[in-house]
């Protein structure tokens, strides 16, 4: 028996990396889980991956653009619909950028704000809607950062948008509170995913030598912290951002 039997979840960006290990743990732990990618041939590729490795039961795919709230609500009432309720929701999708300032353009600016922090938005109001309405409380959990506590050095978008989603986490669990829904996030240092392996061995590796815990995360280490989110053990705790990274300290 799982920590999580029953209970529906949707994860945003569950198509690869930290998100797609998110999505097998929540059905491994018992969960129904419907993935949210940017695209349905990349949702599709997904759900055929995961069939490979033998999650066939109880998964489904979506793909509205998350920023827009009518998608996002449509996608969510039919998940809802056809998995008879929901409890958890998982901000994971993100893109970063590591631009410098002066050659910073505010199209790029916008596009990692809008998935980063709007969109986590749109989702959250969109879960919290059907919560409210289940009366049965649920769990938000938002993919924050390391960056989003210490800053980065270029790309500022996206430690800005991880601050954001810290303060929407916050916030929204004091708001929430009254409906036993906990708004919780995990801020995870690097972790081996396919963001990390874009960039450059010279910038990964002083990275990775300066992690007290002597490794870079893996998307399982972030998955397990979500789990436990999740699950009804971590059932008085909301309003947390928690560091999921090897007491990494920038
Ligand atoms: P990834 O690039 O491997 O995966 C990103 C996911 O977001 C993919 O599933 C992708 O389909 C989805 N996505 C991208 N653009 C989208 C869009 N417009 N609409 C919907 N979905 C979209 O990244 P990852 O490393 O797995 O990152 C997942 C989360 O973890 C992000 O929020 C990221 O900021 C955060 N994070 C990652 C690291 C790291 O080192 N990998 C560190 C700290 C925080």
């Amino acid at each position: 028996m799982g920590i999580i039997d029953g209970k529906v979840a949707i994860v945003t960006g569950g198509t690869r990396g930290i998100g797609y290990t998110i999505v097998k743990e929540l059905l491994r732990n018992g969960a129904q889980v419907a993935l949210a990618g940017s695209r349905q041939e990349t949702v599709d590729d997904a759900l055929e991956k995961l069939a490979g490795e033998g999650f066939t039961e109880g998964v489904m795919g979506i793909a509205p653009s998350l920023s827009d709230p009518d998608a996002v609500a449509d996608s969510f009432s039919w998940v809802a619909e056809r998995f008879g309720h929901l409890d958890i929701l998982c901000n994971n999708a993100g893109i970063s950028s590591r631009t410098p300032l002066v050659d910073y353009t505010i199209e790029e600016f916008q596009k990692v704000m809008d998935l980063n922090v709007t969109a986590a938005f749109v989702c959250s109001q969109a879960a919290a809607h059907i919560m409210i309405e289940q009366g049965t409380g649920g769990s938000i959990i938002n993919t924050s950062s390391m960056v989003g506590r210490y800053g980065q050095p270029s790309g500022v978008a996206y430690p800005t948008s991880k601050f954001a989603v810290n303060g929407l986490t916050l916030s929204l669990a004091r708001e929430l509170a009254k409906h036993r829904i906990r708004v919780n996030a995990v801020a995870p240092g690097i972790t081996h995913t396919d963001m990390v392996d874009t960039l450059p061995d010279a910038l990964i590796k002083p990275l990775i030598d300066s992690i007290p815990l002597g490794r870079m995360g893996e998307p399982a280490d972030i998955a397990n912290a979500c789990l436990f989110l999740a699950s009804d053990m971590a059932d008085y705790v909301s309003g947390a951002v928690i560091p999921v990274d090897g007491l990494s300290r920038p």
